[in-house]
């Protein structure tokens, strides 16, 4: 379970207090389709990033799975992020000299697993993003779709809970856009909590509850049918 209590970031420029979060408290369950929505500005990234515990507040508290974020070493905060959470951002951040295989096999080679058994695995995540007939193309010779989905895989890999998604439709035309919605929808129904950051009404009218934030603020939380 993700518990953000009375959140707040504050960026000092000069004189000037920023509030990218101002009093932000939210609730998200385990298993939850939850999509983030608000213009640009608003502070849905830096939300994120507290979320995914690659940023801090500057104040209230962070509690994930029973663990408050701000009494956890930078080493602590890692291995939580390494096998909770899988991130989706909105440039595919792939390592183009590597084929979709090798990037998908990344986070494993941290893990420290074996030759064999990465590719195994990395196969199945590829495999659940529809992309087994692509595992050793490079990024640019993939679509903006295809490398979008090579980037879940390797979000997945890992078998992580929670799937925090940037703008993960950003970048795409409408029908790769909606391909990539379906897997999200398939993660969530296969017990992921997954977290969807947009601007976009449609992309975020197909999560089960919408979260909208204006100026750092939550301004509604609402359930969809
Ligand atoms: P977009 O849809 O354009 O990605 P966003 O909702 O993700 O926007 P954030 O990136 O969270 O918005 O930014 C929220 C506010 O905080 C913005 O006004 C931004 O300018 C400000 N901000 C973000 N990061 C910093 C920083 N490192 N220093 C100063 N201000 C920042
Ligand atoms: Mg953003």
């Amino acid at each position: 379970m993700i518990e953000l209590y009375d959140i707040y970031k504050i960026y000092k420029m000069g004189d000037i207090n920023l509030y990218a979060l101002n009093s932000v408290n939210l609730k998200i369950l385990k298993n939850e389709f939850v999509a983030i929505l608000g213009p640009s500005g608003s502070g849905k990234s830096t939300l994120m990033n507290i979320i995914g515990c690659l940023d801090t507040p500057t104040s209230g508290r962070y509690i994930l799975d029973g663990n408050e974020a701000s009494k956890l070493s930078d080493n602590q905060l890692a291995e939580i992020r390494n096998s909770k959470i899988g991130f989706v951002f909105q440039q595919f951040n792939l390592i183009p000299q590597l084929t979709a295989l090798e990037n998908v096999e990344l986070p494993l080679i941290y893990k420290g697993m074996s030759a064999s058994k990465r590719h195994k695995i990395a196969k199945e995540a590829l495999e659940r993003v529809g992309l087994s007939d692509r595992i050793n193309h490079r990024p640019r010779q993939l679509s903006g779709g295809q490398q979008q989905r090579v980037a879940i895989a390797r979000a997945i890999v890992t078998n992580p809970s929670i799937i925090l998604a940037d703008e993960p439709t950003g970048n795409l035309d409408s029908k790769s856009g909606e391909e990539i919605m379906q897997i999200f929808k398939q993660l969530h129904s296969q017990g992921c909590t997954v977290v969807l950051i947009t601007h976009d009404n449609h992309i975020a009218s197909q999560a089960k509850r919408i979260v909208r934030i204006h100026d750092g603020k939550i301004i509604e939380d609402r359930k969809i049918a």
